[in-house]
């Protein structure tokens, strides 16, 4: 039986356009994807999330203003520290993170990691990044300061180092963040930086009257 001449393969045949470097790998999914008369207009958590860009961008803007606006409400709450804690905190977190959730989701996107870093990242959640980066952008910011992943939204960190720049105490975006501890999800982080708060305070409190004392 007579050999079949084999055919040369051009290099970068068979192999998707991402891997090419001409696009990214979400365009090349989408270009991909079955073609129907459906359509779906929201094909990613963050391309449901689009129709409120404009608040969270809001936000960003009016970063130095909500920063007032934060600590206000953070002396407020821990003002109220011996009522949560004569209620209970147990028994007032339904609704606290009731409201929590649905302010910080309409201003922000918020999504109740529990362990917000809004007032270190410029009013921008990060968590908001499709790589949920907690420590600044990948590599894979396009020129137009949007995301490699999702090309149509400006990328999170760009948008944050922005915001931090408004902000009186902007430069906590150079802190270093931990790792989302994944335990936290759907918590108030309103109430725990409050207890923590009050915790300090209380803590602060008893050294000095040792101090005192001695
Ligand atoms: S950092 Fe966490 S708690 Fe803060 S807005 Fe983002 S998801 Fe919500």
């Amino acid at each position: 039986m007579a050999d079949t001449p084999i055919k040369p393969v051009p290099i970068g045949a068979g192999i998707p356009p991402a891997a090419t470097g001409t696009t990214t790998q979400a365009a090349a999914v989408r270009k991909n994807a079955p073609k129907s008369d459906y359509k779906p207009a929201d094909v990613s958590p963050q391309r449901r999330m689009q129709r409120s860009w404009s608040v969270r961008l809001w936000s960003v803007r009016h970063s130095r203003l909500l920063e007032w606006v934060y600590a206000r409400l953070a002396e407020t709450f821990l003002a109220l520290h011996p009522l949560w804690k004569a209620i209970g905190y147990g028994r007032v977190e339904a609704p606290v993170k009731f409201v929590e959730k649905r302010v910080k989701g309409f201003m922000f996107d918020c999504r109740m990691c529990g362990q917000c870093i809004l007032s270190s990242t410029g009013m921008s959640c990060p968590m908001n990044c499709p790589k949920q980066l907690r420590n600044g952008p990948c590599g894979g910011v396009r020129a137009n300061g949007n995301c490699e992943v999702e090309p149509d939204m400006p990328c999170v960190w760009v948008k944050a180092w922005e915001g931090s720049r408004n902000m009186v105490k902007g430069d906590a975006i150079l802190n270093v963040q931990n790792p989302v501890d994944q335990s936290l999800r759907e918590t108030s982080a309103w109430l725990r930086v409050t207890a923590q708060a009050a915790a300090a305070r209380e803590q602060a409190k008893t050294s000095t009257d040792v101090g005192a004392a001695a």
